[in-house]
């Protein structure tokens, strides 16, 4: 292959929201308890802003062209426990600038006013508003809704996409990629693969590009929260392809290198699981590391089966990036407790 140029992301506008990198460390307990490969961890649930997660890296891009364009108001979308629109309310808080929320009811006559987690952590943040919508509603359109509310009264919003899973938000996610493996440079350990849930698509897409243009030789195993394997590899592969031309390295994803598995997801987007809780209490008790129902309990109980396939051989090396969402613990006490 010909000469390439690298990834230069400082090129891009970017907030700081942690103001160091997230812990890589060895998981000695997991990796004993299930007698198989070497189980390392990315810490990302120790991202900045409110209780950090993957959305903290996104916003990070998203936010300093949300205040480029000199917006006052953050629009977003989410589920009515997404960290997304957490972590956004805790970003527009920091910057001084307003937030307004439109949540989906993903699971018809799921919401709870009355729930614990988002609910309060919404208010006490000082959402300007939320709009409760249900399953299939155009999102787009809602947003350019609250938008076009906000220019009549003289205001500029500024609208994320759900999970902040656009090329911009997918940078964090590059960015991760370069992060990671200046770590294990540094700790003298090598990944043989590595394991990531996927939902909107933007970190697994974000990483592959990362992974790709340091060429890491360490192939990138998505685990699906929500949609049948096809169409979410369909997802992952376009906006990577997206983020690679953003990034000036069009072409350097194939269709080869996404792998999307969903044998993890159960009966539904944030429905649990019996693998799920399992999951997230061997982490708990063994680890002190704390997943949560939707994403990283599932990711975490695919990375469990894999070892328990025999996917991967005693001897190899395998990164977990953990994407956080432990406040969504507290939503779903019932179905975690023994
Ligand atoms: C959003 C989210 C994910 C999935 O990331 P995407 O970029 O949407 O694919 C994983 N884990 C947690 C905790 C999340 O909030």
């Amino acid at each position: 292959m010909g000469y390439r140029r690298p990834m230069q992301l400082s090129r891009f506008p970017r907030r700081r929201y942690t103001p160091h990198p997230t812990p890589l460390e060895r998981l000695d307990n997991l990796t004993r308890h299930l007698g198989g490969p070497d189980i390392w961890i990315k810490r990302d649930d120790l991202l900045g802003l409110a209780a950090g997660g993957n959305k903290t890296r996104k916003l990070e891009f998203l936010v300093a062209d949300a205040l480029a364009q000199g917006a006052d108001t953050l629009v977003t979308v989410g589920a009515p426990q997404s960290n997304h629109c957490r972590l956004t309310l805790a970003a527009a808080a920091k910057e001084g600038l307003k937030c307004r929320l439109v949540l989906e009811e993903r699971v018809p006559g799921s919401y709870r006013p009355d729930a614990s987690g988002n609910n309060l952590l919404f208010d006490l943040m000082g959402v300007e508003s939320t709009t409760l919508v249900k399953a299939g509603t155009d999102l787009a359109a809602a947003m350019a809704a609250i938008l076009d509310d906000l220019a009549r009264a003289g205001r500029r919003g500024y609208a994320i996409p759900g999970g902040g899973s656009n090329p911009l938000g997918a940078l964090g996610y590059a960015a991760c990629a370069q992060e990671t493996m200046t770590q294990a440079f540094d700790q003298g350990v090598a990944f043989d693969s590595i394991v990531v849930a996927s939902g909107s698509a933007g970190t697994h897409a974000g990483l592959l590009v990362g992974l790709a243009a340091l060429n890491a030789g360490a192939p990138l195993i998505g685990v699906n929260v929500r949609r049948p394997r096809a169409e979410q590899e369909g997802n992952v592969f376009a906006l990577a392809e997206q983020t690679a031309a953003f990034v000036g390295l069009p072409g350097i994803v194939t269709r080869e290198m996404v792998t999307a598995r969903d044998e993890w997801v159960g009966p539904g987007y944030s429905l649990p699981t019996p693998e799920m809780v399992e999951a997230v209490r061997l982490l708990a008790r063994l680890e002190g590391v704390l997943l949560d129902p939707v994403y990283s309990g599932k990711a975490m109980a695919g990375l469990i089966g894999l070892v328990r396939q025999g996917a991967f051989k005693r001897g190899e090396t395998i990164l977990f990036v953990h994407t956080g969402g432990a406040p969504a613990l507290y939503a779903y006490q019932r179905d975690l407790q023994a």
